[in-house]
């Protein structure tokens, strides 16, 4: 195949490795059908036709009273002689000839020989006789047209959508009860390491407990068209390695490991992910996150494979690989249209230190004041195994490539977590 060298470690820029990393994917194509409520944060599998015109006749958007602009004066009171009602559901089925008005409510179809509607807060009703000032209502006002919302026939919303609570909405208003969705992208994902012990075990001296999956799992969990696939932690050995990527193969798009990609690391790791397919291992130009490894490992014996990230053990290492390379990759697996991390702009609230020639990715807390950007407050310590600053924090500043130390007061980008999909 074509692609990564085997057993070559490459410098990549963020920018490069990113690229690197979406030139190689391609993306699943199977679908399903689901109920629409069903197809909440789902990708939508083609575009979506309307089948009618939303909305299906012109209609009032106000209460009030609906006649012919040609009667409107422009220099004097205009009078209106009053000669029926039309509801919402419930037509007026006669016709409205010049000087006569109709009585009529918000989403009520607008009668024959109508094409303006007057408030009511500017009619003066005596009677049957309506009337109103110069300067009240100009023609075509308060109407809504057949088909403003969607038209017939185009396209109502397009393949590879995420669909969100208004997708779910604009769907029922075509009367549409069902929708074709991508199958969920199924994500295997465990951690390496003979010191990583799960939760329930004991932790003997030298041990940590693995938290990777945990975050993993989070992260994974936000993004609700995958379907994950917890593999627990699993050994150093070349055995133990190879048998858990077959078995991930079994099932998964994607496979998310955690550990062993470092330089001098138990050499195996990278054996056993050679020996399976053609992955790279790259020294990213990044804090933290230094080392990765892509590409795609195959199960000869039965045709089985699967896309292979071998993201750093480091706590935070994993979240920034995840953000930085991960999320978008599995937008594009699962035939979503890429949608970028929602970045905010933020200033500075103490000097910063940056090498340029690496990106780096601070963890910060955003204060606002008086509706103004952002401030920007680092959460102690950055070190790459530091979790606490990760959860105190609420956002990643990200500090391009070329940028050098920073002062207080600087703009810089900032990647908030909570609402991040
Ligand atoms: P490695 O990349 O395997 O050399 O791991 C780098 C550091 O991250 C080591 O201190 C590991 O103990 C730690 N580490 C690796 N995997 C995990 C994990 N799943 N949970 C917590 N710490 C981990
Ligand atoms: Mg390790």
């Amino acid at each position: 195949m074509t692609g990564p060298h085997p057993m070559q470690t490459d410098f990549q820029t963020v920018d490069q490795a990113r690229q690197n990393i979406l030139e190689q994917l391609v993306p699943i194509t199977g679908t399903r059908t689901v109920a629409i409520r069903e197809a909440l944060d789902q990708v939508l599998a083609a575009d979506v036709l309307s089948p009618i015109n939303v909305p299906a006749h012109d209609n009032s958007a106000m209460d009030g009273y609906a006649f012919h602009s040609s009667t409107i004066q422009c220099a004097s009171i205009t009078s209106l002689k009053l000669v029926g009602t039309a509801l919402a559901g419930k037509l007026f089925d006669g016709h409205c000839a010049p000087g006569e008005c109709v009585r009529i409510m918000t989403g009520a179809v607008m009668p024959a020989g109508c094409d303006t509607v007057l408030i009511q807060e500017n009619a003066t009703v005596n009677g049957d006789v309506i009337s109103f000032p110069p300067g009240a209502v100009s023609p075509g006002d308060n109407r809504r047209l057949a088909g403003e919302d969607l038209t017939i026939g185009k396209t109502a919303l397009p393949a590879g959508k995420l669909l969100r609570p208004a997708d779910l909405g604009l769907l029922a208003s075509l009367g549409m009860a069902e929708i074709v969705v991508r199958r969920k992208l199924r994500v295997a994902f465990f951690s390496t390491g003979d010191e990583l012990r799960s939760l329930g075990q004991a932790l003997d001296e030298g041990c940590v407990y693995d938290s990777n999956r945990y975050t993993l799992y989070g992260m994974l969990t936000r993004l609700r068209f995958i379907e994950i696939l917890d593999m627990g932690v699993v050994h150093d050995s070349p055995e133990a390695l190879e048998q858990a990527m077959l078995q991930a193969m079994e099932q998964a798009d994607v496979i998310l490991t955690s550990g062993g990609v470092s330089v001098g690391e138990a050499d195996f790791t990278k054996d056993v992910m050679e020996k399976l397919g053609s992955v790279n291992f790259w020294k990213i130009a990044m804090r933290p996150g230094r080392p990765m490894a892509f590409g795609q490992v195959h199960n000869a014996a039965n045709g089985n494979s699967a896309f292979l990230f071998g993201l750093p053990g480091n706590p935070v290492a994993v979240m920034v690989t995840f953000y930085a390379f991960v999320r978008d990759a599995l937008f594009k697996m699962a035939s979503a249209n890429s949608l970028p991390v929602p970045m905010v702009s933020a200033r500075l609230a103490q000097d910063l230190r940056k090498r340029p020639g690496r990106t780096e990715y601070q963890r910060a807390r955003l204060s606002t004041s008086n509706g103004g950007m952002p401030t920007a407050h680092l959460t102690g310590s950055q070190g790459s195994g530091i979790l606490r600053s990760m959860s105190e924090s609420d956002c990643l500043l990200v500090l391009e490539h070329a940028q050098g130390d920073l002062k207080a007061g600087d703009t810089v980008m900032a990647l908030p977590f909570e609402g991040l999909v």
